[in-house]
């Protein structure tokens, strides 16, 4: 239950803490960080450490356990989608590596399907930006083709992005399968945003052991502190990303655009740690947890008049069950969107989100600690009863 001194340490500072029954938004912190990470970032503090060494380490320990030729620790999976664009683009020459983001005589256009980017709302494109690279889209909003894709392809096609969805595959989008093999005919590499794709285990770097050059993961969704991420790829892939990052920036004197994505070591550490962890945890006890919970919520809400909650069955990803909450105006005299505003306007605030597209609320369990279903439940029926 929620103590007087819940969160004090904001409240002093007069900043609002409040209960995240949204799930892993960066918005709100992304990430409670686990036990086992919080000690490992402690007892990283015990001593210094050079980082780009420690990034070779800590890389090859993840490369390792994930299966995948190489990582890289970044500053969160945006931060590697940045490096390797740039590294794509800029390669190991280090006049190139200085020159970005001016991407004069340098590939510089990212193709994505336009599907991927406008109907499946994919909110990261910005990243592929940052380092100088402009984003082309092909295909239409209906379907994207292989015939779509080769004739995408031109003199300044640096790679092919894409968006890998597994929870809500989309059967009109190119696969990543035709992606790979039309790209890599053509010499080029294929990045994959696969942020949140760490569940089922075998997904975890499956992408690149499809054949993509790179994808990203987001250590927020392990259990890491939410300001880290990793780069999986090939060993070219990796070292050329690795050449862009804020270590080579200190540690070679080579001016890449990744010196203000800094990642500090105890950042690292608790990366490793949280990849460590998931890789080994008992993932079944995780799901049953996380679905009583879901169930606790739902079965206190199934009861009230007006409202409809429909538990979800997902198990893929970060973000296992939860569960949607419609209401009906005409019996309860309130929108969803007003629902959300008073979750939002009670003591403590409880956030949650209605999509701009959507009717109805998702709740998750991902951010709610420990008991934290049970007053969700209580504060929601009790704006009915
Ligand atoms: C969260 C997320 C990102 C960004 O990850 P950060 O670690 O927050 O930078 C990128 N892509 C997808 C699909 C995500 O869910």
């Amino acid at each position: 239950m929620v103590s007087a001194d819940w969160a004090s340490i904001y409240k002093e500072l007069g900043a609002n803490p409040i209960i995240n029954a949204t799930g892993s938004v960066t918005l709100l912190g992304g990430s409670t960080p686990v036990p086992e990470v919080v000690e490992a970032m402690a007892m990283a503090n015990q001593a210094y450490v050079p980082l780009m060494e420690l990034e070779e380490k800590a890389g090859k320990f993840i490369a390792d356990i994930v299966n995948v030729p190489a990582a890289y620790i970044t500053s969160g999976a945006g931060s590697a989608l940045t490096l390797a664009t740039a590294a794509i683009m800029a390669g190991d020459d280090d006049d190139k590596i200085e020159q970005l983001p001016d991407t004069t005589g340098m590939k510089n256009e990212i193709l994505i399907q336009n599907r991927q980017r406008y109907m499946m709302h994919y909110w990261y494109d910005r990243c592929l930006e940052l380092a100088g690279a402009k984003l082309v889209d092909f295909g239409s909003e209906d379907r994207t083709t292989a015939q779509d894709l080769e004739n995408a392809i031109g003199p300044n096609t640096a790679a092919v992005h894409y968006y890998a969805v597994e929870q809500s595959p989309d059967s009109h989008a190119l696969s990543l399968e035709e992606t790979i093999e039309i790209a890599h005919g053509k010499g080029l590499p294929v990045t994959v945003d696969a942020a949140g794709q760490i569940y089922p285990l075998e997904n975890f770097g499956k992408y690149v052991r499809m054949g993509a050059d790179f994808q990203c993961i987001a250590a927020k969704y392990l259990g890491a502190s939410q300001s880290v991420g990793l780069a999986l790829g090939t060993e070219e892939m990796i070292y050329k990303l690795g050449l862009q990052a804020f270590a080579s920036y200190e540690g070679r004197r080579v001016r890449g655009i990744g010196r203000p994505h800094k990642v500090d070591r105890q950042e690292m550490m608790g990366c490793v740690a949280a990849v460590k962890r998931w890789m080994t945890m008992n993932h079944e006890e995780r799901l049953a947890n996380v679905e009583t919970r879901t169930q606790t919520i739902v079965t206190r809400l199934l009861t009230v008049p007006g409202v409809r909650v429909e538990m979800l069955d997902n198990i893929i990803g970060h973000q296992p069950f939860g569960f949607n909450l419609w209401v009906d105006e005409a019996v309860t005299g309130m929108n969803i969107r007003q629902v959300a505003d008073k979750l939002k306007a009670g003591d403590p605030p409880i956030w949650t989100r209605v999509r701009d597209w959507e009717d109805f609320i998702t709740i998750h369990m991902f951010g709610l600690n420990e008991n934290e279903e049970h007053i969700v439940g209580d504060r929601i029926a009790a704006l009915f009863e």
